[in-house]
């Protein structure tokens, strides 16, 4: 079962989870496999896929926050986009758009960032989003400053939270095709809430020495950790064999905790909106080109059919809604 383990260390200003998700993740694979004609993931995106899985569900479950944290990889290599989405109910999505031939052994620069134009960007969507309210969003680039191209997801996840949020954060991340795993270890802020919601209060974090050490030494334990640990052993064996030394202090899940789960958030009523900002005569061409619209959902696979009918139903439906300001008669 997919797990979410949150700990502190006591005294120290430092924080952690871990994450191990299973039937989440084998279903979005499943999914993958079976809805288009790609087949399955070459194995260095499905290695990609799975690890921006365990870390967007890291910092889902690192912020007190009501709605969609998204991480997407903007690639210039074959890997084009991929994106995974956790809701505040740890509901997981993820999807890739790889084009052309990826190598056996491909390396996370080779994938997405080839010509150094590669983007990464985390995104928080609130659930009850005001009109004309913008969702934040923070992008970095995937060359990291007078740096080498990265080459893990983790390096450039670590770089965005020191640049964009001022925190100090370790990350392991793995994934192969039962589990995707990760640990974070963040540095807590000095003062207010330092996390991706909350940013005001996390500036200076770094300044001064105060509790520096100690969070250097438990995330140099946590860095030790190999990927194929993560992946193999249960959570309690690794924070035992991490932090034996630390007084760790584990947070206990409510049995009403949600867990992370495979959730596709799309629905018809999208579908519809979508087709009405594309505009009636780029729908109707469609719909004349192959004599139905269907839209396919990247994500769970669900295919979405209309008719000429429908095609109709939905731009009358729309003509019919007040409009907003005042009419011009
Ligand atoms: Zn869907």
């Amino acid at each position: 079962m997919s797990e979410i383990h949150k700990f502190l260390f006591d005294g120290l200003p430092v924080r952690g989870v871990l994450v191990r998700l299973t039937g989440a993740w084998t279903e979005i694979l499943r999914r993958h496999a079976t809805a288009g004609s790609a087949g399955a993931y070459a194995q260095p995106v499905q290695d990609l896929l799975g690890q921006m899985v365990a870390a967007a569900t890291l910092m889902q479950s690192n912020i007190k926050f009501n709605g969609a944290l998204l991480l997407q990889v903007f690639g210039d290599g074959p890997v084009r986009l991929a994106v995974a989405e956790v809701q505040s109910d740890f509901g997981v999505r993820a999807t890739a758009k790889v084009v052309g031939q990826v190598a056996p052994e491909a390396r996370l620069s080779e994938l997405v960032n080839l010509n150094h134009q590669g983007k990464c960007a985390i995104t928080l969507d609130p659930e009850d989003r005001l009109p004309g309210q913008q969702a934040y969003q923070g992008v970095v680039p995937l060359s990291l400053d007078g740096h080498e191209k990265p080459d893990t997801l983790s390096a450039v996840l670590e770089h965005y939270m020191l640049q964009s949020e001022q925190l100090h954060t370790t990350l392991v991340l793995a994934a192969d095709a039962r589990v995707a795993a990760g640990l974070l270890i963040q540095r807590l802020p000095l003062q207010g809430e330092g996390n991706l919601a909350g940013r005001s209060g996390a500036e200076g974090a770094d300044e001064g020495d105060d509790g520096h050490e100690d969070y250097r030494r438990v995330a140099m334990l946590a860095a030790s950790l190999k990927q194929e640990e993560l992946l193999g052993l249960d959570a309690d064996t690794i924070l035992r064999r991490l932090f034996w030394q630390e007084k760790l202090l584990r947070f206990e899940p409510a049995v009403d905790d949600p867990v992370p789960h495979f959730s596709c958030t799309c629905s018809r009523e999208r579908v519809e909106k979508m087709l009405l900002g594309l505009g009636e005569a780029e729908v109707q061409g469609i719909l004349a080109e192959r004599g139905e619209v269907e839209v396919g959902c990247e994500f769970c696979g669900a295919h979405e059919r209309f008719d000429a009918i429908d095609v109709a139903q939905i731009f009358k439906a729309a003509v019919k809604l007040p409009t907003a300001g005042p009419a011009l008669h």
